[in-house]
C-alpha cells in the first residue's frame, strides 16, 4: 500500500482530517464509516481553565469525506479515572458517560471506540479494519500467523466486542510493550500511534504493506473465468424470494473477481464460515446464501431462514429476532447479488462482501480461513447499542424498496410521477425517447433522494427490442420491478377522410402496441417475482369522451383501455393489478400540447390558442385547472398499497367532465 502523505497541515485538526481522507480513500483500509482516529491536545473549559482533551472521529462519519466538525473534543480528565474502574461499564453507560465528557455538548457523538483511543498514552492514534490484517487474524492459529508475518514487532489482543473491556485490554497490552510498532486486534483490525497524525499513519501503512506482501506471496495466481448464467433470468426470482415479507433492492456484481472467487472448488464451504469482523456481520449477515446450479431458490432460502432461526433460538436475546433473510446471494457462473432496503444499503453490502471475499481468499492461502465462533457472532449481531439505533429509524415510506418503471418520464405527467414516487421511497426507472432529458430527471432525483435512486433509459415504445432491453437493464440495476406507469403516448390529429394511414399506424404503434409490449414484459417479470405488482395506464379522457379529428389518438387509446382490463383479468390471480387514469387538458410541462396541437384544438373550439387553458378550466365541473402533479397523486394511489383492493378501474383526473364520466 502506497504511503500517500504529501503535506502536513499546520493545525492538528486539519492534520486529522488530512489523515482521515488518505485512509478513507483506501477501500482496503476502511469502508463506509469504518475506522477512527484521534489526537490528544489542550483546550479550555467553560471558565477558561486549561484542560486536556482528545479530538476523536464521531460515530458513523465517513473518513473519506470527513470535515473538522466531525471530530468532537472529549475531556481526558473525566475519562482517565475510568480505567481502573471495577466491574467495567456497560455499553450504554459508556455512551451516556462519554456524552457528558464532550467539551461542547452540542457536538456529534464520539466514536464507540473512544475509550480505546483515550486509554492509550500516545498523542495520535489511528485504527482501521485493514483487509490484510483481517486476513491474518482470521486464520487457523491466528497468533502464529500474525507472528510469522510481523515477528515480535506488534502486540496482539484477543477478540472482544468493542467497549470498555476491550479498551482496557488494549491499554494493558500497550503498557507491556510500549515500543511496539502497532497493535493487532484479532478479527477486528489494526491500531498504530505516534507523536503526530503523520507518524501514526506512516506506521499503519508500513504494517499493512508488510501484511499484504506476506499474504500475496502465499496466494495462488489469478485465473480467468467467464460468466455462463444469464443473470437477468435469475435476479427476479431471487428478489421475489427475498422480498416475500418486505421489498428489497438488489445490486448485481458480475465482475471477473467475483466470478473467479465463486469458481473455486471450495467456494461453498469457505463462504459458510462467517464474516471477517463483527462490523461486517451487521451489514452482510453472518453467511451469504450460496446457490448451486439447479437449486430451488425458495427451498434454499427457507433452509437458510431455518438455520438462522435455530441460531437465534440457541442464544436468545432480549431483542426480537432480526430479519432472518440473507443480504448476499452467490451464484457461481453468474455473480453476486446484495440486498438492502434501498440501493444505498445494497451498495454498502456489496462493497463489504467484495472485501470479505478478498480476506477469505488471502486467509485460505495463509493456513485456512477461520473466524468468530457461533456465540461471538450472535452477540455481535444482537449488540444492544446497534439494535437501539434500529428503533430510532423513521417509519418506512409507502413505496420503500419498490422499483417503478415510468415511460415518457422526461416531462409532463411521467416526470411528475417519477418525482412523486421517488419522494415516497420508490427507485425509479425514468424512460423516454429523449434520453438526455430523462437523465436530467433521474439526476435530479438521485441528488435529492440519494445514491442510485433513479436511472435513465432510452425507450422507444414502438421497438420491441427497446422495451425488452429496458426491462433487462432495470433488472440489472435493481433486481426486478413492482410498478409500471405506462404513460408515454403520441398525439395525432386530422379528420378521418384525410387521415394518412401512416399516422393511424404510428398512433397504434405507440398508444396500443407500445403499452402491450410494456405490459407483457412486466407481467412476465412480476410472475417470476411472485410478489404481485401494479400497472397504471395513462389512458386519457378520450377513452370515455373521444374528440372529433382525434380519431387515430382516441381509437388507439381505447385499445389501451381494453388492454388494461385484460391485464387486470390475467394478472389478478398473481396479485398483479392494472388500473387506468383518465386525465384531461394537462398543459404545464407537457410535450403533448405542441404549438400545432394548441392551434388545432383552438380552431376546433373557435377560440384563440392562448385562451385554451382557460377554456378547458371553465368547461370542468370544478372550474379548476388540472396539473401533472394532480395526475401523479392519483397514479401514486393506484401504484401503492392504499389501492390494494382495486383493479380494472378507471379514475378520471379531469376536474370533472360530465361527458367523460366512466360508465
Ligand atoms: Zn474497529
Amino acid at each position: 500500500m502506497k504511503n500517500r502523505w504529501a503535506e502536513t497541515p499546520e493545525n492538528e485538526i486539519d492534520q486529522l482530517v488530512y489523515q482521515s481522507r488518505l485512509v478513507g480513500a483506501e477501500e482496503s483500509l476502511v469502508l463506509w464509516g469504518g475506522g477512527n482516529n484521534s489526537v490528544k491536545s489542550q483546550s479550555t473549559d467553560l471558565l477558561g481553565k486549561p484542560i486536556d482533551v482528545m479530538y476523536i472521529k464521531s460515530s458513523g462519519s465517513d473518513m473519506k469525506t470527513i470535515v473538522p466538525k466531525e471530530f468532537p473534543a472529549v475531556r481526558l480528565d473525566y475519562i482517565e479515572p475510568l480505567r481502573p474502574r471495577d466491574g467495567g461499564m456497560s455499553d450504554q453507560e459508556m455512551v451516556d458517560y462519554l456524552a457528558r465528557c464532550l467539551v461542547d455538548p452540542t457536538s456529534r457523538r464520539p466514536s464507540i471506540e473512544t475509550l480505546l483511543h483515550a486509554f492509550l498514552p500516545a498523542r495520535a492514534v489511528l485504527h482501521t479494519h485493514a483487509d490484510a490484517i483481517l486476513a491474518l487474524t482470521n486464520t487457523r492459529g491466528r497468533e502464529t500467523t500474525v507472528r510469522d508475518c510481523f515477528g515480535d514487532s506488534v502486540i496482539t489482543v484477543p477478540y472482544l466486542r468493542p467497549g470498555f473491556r476491550l479498551s482496557r485490554d488494549v491499554a494493558d497490552a500497550f503498557a507491556s510493550k510500549p515500543d511496539a510498532e502497532g497493535l493487532v486486534l484479532m478479527n477486528h483490525g489494526l491500531i498504530t500511534w505516534g507523536e503526530t497524525a503523520r507518524d501514526a499513519y506512516e506506521k499503519h501503512i508500513a504494517l499493512v504493506t508488510k501484511g499484504e506482501e506476506w499474504l500475496a506471496s502465499r496466494s495462488p495466481a489469478a485465473t480467468s473465468v467467464l460468466s455462463n448464467v444469464d443473470a437477468t433470468t435469475v435476479a427476479p426470482v431471487i428478489r421475489g424470494a427475498l422480498g416475500a415479507t418486505r421489498s428489497v433492492i438488489l445490486e448485481f456484481d458480475g465482475s471477473e473477481e467475483v466470478l473467479r472467487f465463486l469458481a473455486r472448488d471450495d467456494a461453498k464451504r469457505i463462504t459458510q464460515i462467517g464474516p471477517a469482523t463483527p462490523d461486517h456481520l451487521l451489514y452482510t449477515k453472518r453467511f451469504p446464501l450460496f446457490l448451486d446450479a439447479g437449486d430451488d431458490v425458495s427451498k434454499a432460502l427457507s433452509d437458510y431462514v431455518e438455520r438462522y432461526k435455530a441460531h437465534y433460538d440457541n442464544y436468545r436475546s432480549e431483542f426480537a429476532m432480526l430479519d432472518p433473510h440473507p443480504r448476499v446471494v452467490l451464484v457461481p457462473g453468474a455473480g453476486m447479488w446484495t440486498a438492502g432496503k434501498d440501493a444505498r444499503a445494497a451498495r454498502i453490502v456489496r462493497d463489504i462482501y467484495r472485501h470479505t471475499m478478498r480476506i477469505i481468499e488471502a486467509a485460505e492461502g495463509a493456513g485456512g480461513y477461520e473466524t468468530l465462533n457461533d456465540e461471538d457472532a450472535f452477540h455481535a449481531e444482537y449488540w444492544p447499542l446497534e439494535l437501539y439505533k434500529l428503533t430510532l429509524l423513521p417509519k418506512e415510506k409507502e413505496l420503500a424498496g419498490k422499483v417503478a418503471i415510468i415511460t415518457g418520464a422526461a416531462s409532463g405527467i411521467g416526470r411528475a410521477c417519477a418525482e412523486r414516487f421517488a419522494e415516497e421511497g420508490a427507485h425509479v426507472v425514468v424512460t423516454d425517447v429523449d434520453v438526455a432529458l430523462a437523465e436530467e430527471v433521474a439526476n435530479g432525483i438521485a441528488a435529492k433522494h440519494g445514491l442510485r435512486r433513479a436511472v435513465a433509459l432510452r425507450l422507444d415504445l414502438s421497438s420491441e427490442d427497446d422495451v425488452e432491453r429496458a426491462y433487462a437493464e432495470t433488472i440489472t440495476a435493481y433486481g426486478g420491478v413492482d410498478i409500471i406507469v405506462s404513460n408515454a403516448g403520441i398525439s395525432s390529429f386530422g379528420s378521418l377522410d384525410v387521415l394518412p394511414a401512416a399516422d393511424w399506424d404510428r398512433s397504434f404503434a405507440v398508444n396500443a402496441r407500445g403499452h402491450f409490449l410494456v405490459a407483457r414484459a412486466a407481467l412476465r417479470i412480476m410472475k417470476q417475482q411472485k410478489t404481485g405488482g401494479s400497472i397504471v395506464f395513462n389512458a386519457s379522457k378520450n377513452v370515455t369522451a373521444p374528440g372529433k379529428e382525434f380519431g387515430a389518438y382516441s381509437v388507439s387509446k381505447a385499445a389501451e383501455a381494453q388492454l388494461c382490463r385484460i391485464v387486470a383479468l390475467e394478472g389478478g390471480e398473481f396479485g398483479i393489478r392494472a388500473n387506468m387514469l383518465n386525465p384531461d387538458a394537462i398543459f404545464g410541462g407537457s410535450r403533448f400540447w405542441s404549438d400545432e396541437m394548441r392551434s388545432m384544438r383552438a380552431t376546433a373550439y373557435g377560440i384563440e390558442p392562448s385562451l385554451l387553458p382557460d377554456f378547458y378550466r371553465n368547461r370542468t365541473l370544478l372550474k379548476t385547472e388540472v396539473t401533472a402533479d394532480d395526475v401523479a397523486e392519483a397514479a401514486l394511489f393506484l401504484a401503492g398499497p392504499r389501492s390494494s383492493k382495486t383493479t380494472g378501474a378507471m379514475v378520471p383526473v379531469d376536474g370533472g367532465v360530465k361527458e367523460a364520466f366512466p360508465r
